[in-house]
């Protein structure tokens, strides 16, 4: 068994054209290595891919070539065992409004095939907070109960693995945090975690490997500190003692406004200092009330690679 808690190798979808709508390949031989143990996140813009990939993973999309391990399972070959090994929550809310979340729980471990003295829908129900809500039909369950229902039957068979397709799209921020911090307590009790998501923050701050992916291809995987590395671009935003009429500027060194009459300066750490940048301020005749400075976020990297911002809403 190797290291990896995924391997994918030349992963190809092309889905098949029907009627007017022409043949789409969705994902171009994508080469992707998750390490075990890892909180790993999966970007892109829309339409990128990431679902076709999840939902690959989950069995719930079909392949058209290149290779899928699970926990070291190759999919066709064991799909019995790498099946078993990961756990989905898929993006959709699609849950049968006439089962209660126990029901729910209980027929989902009965697919995995656990056996009833080894089901812990209660510790499940516990967790994701709806205890009080186990015997309740689905349909009367408020949105943010569904969604926390979709991850607890993605744990019923303990899977080494827990994919999340865009858990927090949509979500309110006290919805958010509990998922966030499921998500963390899984992941310290060992559980592999991939989760895609729309919002940068969320990946900066759950993730801690990235893989970018673009039009059906990787454009980028590494550690999110990696990533975050790679742009080495600074902004210094100083705050000036009296109102300035005109810009100061500098090769090297480009500047604009911000509201209330503070100036913005970015400059590269490779070839500018600090130094530098408060010596050209100072020389332009401006005086320094306040200074300070702002690192570039997964957002810039994000746009420098696949050219698209990323949504923010929704
Ligand atoms: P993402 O999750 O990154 O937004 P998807 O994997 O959902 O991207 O979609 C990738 C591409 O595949 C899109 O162009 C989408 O329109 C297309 N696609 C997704 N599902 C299907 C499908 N069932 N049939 C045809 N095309 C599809
Ligand atoms: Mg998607």
């Amino acid at each position: 068994m190797g290291e990896d808690a995924i391997r994918l190798t030349g992963l190809t979808k092309t889905y098949r054209g029907s009627g007017r709508s022409p043949a789409k390949t969705a994902l171009h031989g994508v080469d992707l290595a998750i390490p075990r143990g890892s909180v790993f996140g999966l970007l892109g813009p829309n339409g990128a891919g990431k679902s076709t990939l999840i939902n690959i993973l989950a069995g719930l999309v079909t392949k058209t070539s290149g290779k899928v391990e699970i926990w070291g399972f190759d999919q066709d070959r064991n799909p019995r065992q790498s099946r078993a090994a990961i756990g989905v929550m898929p993006q959709e809310l699609n849950l049968d409004p006439f089962f209660t979340p126990r029901d729910a729980l209980e027929v989902q471990a009965g697919l995995y095939g656990v056996p009833a003295a080894q089901r812990r829908s209660d510790e499940i129900l516990a967790m994701i907070g709806l205890s009080d809500k186990a015997g309740a039909y689905a349909r009367t369950l408020s949105g943010g109960m569904r969604r926390r229902l979709l991850l607890g039957k993605a744990l019923v068979h303990r899977p080494h693995v827990l994919v999340l397709d865009e858990p927090t799209a949509g979500v309110d921020i006290e919805l958010r945090q509990m998922l966030w911090e499921n998500i963390r307590k899984l992941n310290a009790r060992g559980m592999t975690i991939i989760l895609t998501t729309h919002y940068l923050e969320e990946a900066e701050e759950m993730c801690d490997r990235i893989a970018i992916i673009d039009q059906g291809r990787k454009v980028a995987q590494d550690s999110t500190a990696n990533l975050l590395g790679r742009l080495d671009m600074k902004t210094m935003v100083i705050q000036p003692v009296a109102p300035v009429a005109e810009l100061p500027g500098a090769d090297g060194i480009r500047a604009s406004w911000r509201g209330d009459g503070a100036i913005a300066l970015e400059y590269r750490t490779g070839q500018t200092t600090a130094d530098d940048v408060l010596n050209m301020v100072r020389a332009a005749g401006i005086g320094i009330r306040d200074v300070k400075t702002e690192e570039p976020d997964l957002e810039d990297v994000f746009l420098s690679l696949t050219g698209s911002a990323a949504r923010n809403a929704g």
